[in-house]
């Protein structure tokens, strides 16, 4: 069945993030920002029956891809029950997870049977670096998480790492040689502005720069069609030795190479708010009309509001500076 959610650009929306949680037990520079930020109480984010509704719905207008995300979607207590929810949904194709892995090492076994894909966030090997970025002493627990995972037999762990000239681009190789024996695709993410992160252009490392730095070690083979449309991927051979790399690597380059074309996402935030695009102000409340007792038609006609009012594109980066919106913490990405 094709998807109803088409926006005025004729984009076909097959992807829904939902945000379960603003909480995190982390504090990454470029993610929370630093003052001002004001938490959610519990009973402004929506209980996960109705998360479960309102994801019913978007499933049967044509979602096919759910991602939890935060926050940190396992600080949220009880998570587990609202994965085996989702996962129970008819015509649902993939149940994702975006996690700082933090708590995994624990929490994997409950919803290893209802979780199809990771996405793991690490921007340093460096202890006393994770340090200085995430507030936290916490390195140790976030790479056996990572373990976990691929122990757990996942083929397909996504590794964000944001890169940040003067801050983690001295890594880059590191993370290449991550991918040598691990069957994960690191992604490397450019800075994106938000409310109080502190993002400057000098900050931005381009692709071209990745490339060439990874490149003084590996051959970097271009993987021609495509596995996602806002990365481009590329497998890695050892130039010393000509070994192939089990994992592979990919950048997104959301700032300098926009990929709005072909956006096929929506945005739930953790207090029922659709967000049309990751960077515009736009947000169509979804909490209301549950809570006034709307019907499943009322819920797909905020949908179908926040599509009409999707801009085709996202504004410039300068733009975005001088826009007071909200911290990626608080949207979910
Ligand atoms: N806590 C989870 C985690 O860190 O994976 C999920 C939420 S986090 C907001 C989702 C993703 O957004 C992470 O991969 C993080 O690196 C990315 N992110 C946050 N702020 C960003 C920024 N300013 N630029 C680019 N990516 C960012
Ligand atoms: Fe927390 Fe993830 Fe944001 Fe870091 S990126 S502060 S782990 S929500």
């Amino acid at each position: 069945m094709a998807s109803q959610l088409v926006d005025r650009f004729g984009r076909h929306h097959t992807y829904l993030r939902i945000s379960v949680t603003d909480r995190c037990n982390l504090r990454c520079l470029y993610c929370m920002p630093r003052e001002h930020i004001i938490w959610k109480r519990r009973e402004e984010l929506l209980t996960f029956e109705e998360v479960e509704r309102v994801a019913t719905v978007a499933v049967r207008l044509g979602i096919r891809k759910i991602r939890l995300t935060g926050g940190e979607p396992f600080v949220r207590a009880g998570i587990e029950s609202l994965i085996l929810q989702l996962k129970k949904i008819s015509g649902l194709e993939t149940l994702a997870v975006t996690t700082n892995a933090l708590l995994l090492k624990e929490r994997l076994s409950a919803v290893r049977p209802f979780i199809d894909a990771f996405n793991i966030s690490l921007d340093t090997f460096r202890e006393d670096r994770f340090k200085e970025l995430t507030g936290r002493d916490k390195l140790r627990e976030v790479l056996d998480g990572i373990e976990a995972v691929l122990e757990a037999g996942y083929e397909n762990l996504k590794i964000n790492a944001v890169v940040m000239k003067g801050i983690n681009d001295d890594e880059l190789v590191d993370f290449a040689r991550f991918t040598e024996k691990r069957p994960v695709t690191v992604r490397f993410i450019e800075f994106m502005p938000f409310a109080g992160n502190e993002w400057s252009n000098g900050k931005l490392v381009s692709m071209a720069t990745m490339m060439e730095e990874i490149g003084k070690e590996y051959r970097l083979e271009s993987i021609s069609g495509e596995i996602s449309p806002i990365s481009r991927d590329f497998r890695l051979v050892r130039k010393s030795d000509g070994r192939p790399n089990r994992g592979k690597i990919g950048v997104i380059a959301s700032m300098s190479a926009p990929f709005c074309e072909s956006c096929s996402r929506l945005r739930l935030t953790a207090e029922g708010k659709i967000m049309p695009c990751l960077h515009s102000p736009l947000e169509f409340d979804l909490r209301e009309v549950l809570r006034l007792g709307g019907t499943n038609d009322d819920i797909a006609d905020i949908f179908f509001q926040a599509l009409e009012a999707k801009p085709e594109e996202h504004p410039s980066a300068d733009e975005l500076m001088a826009q007071a919106g909200r911290g990626m913490i608080q949207i979910g990405g």
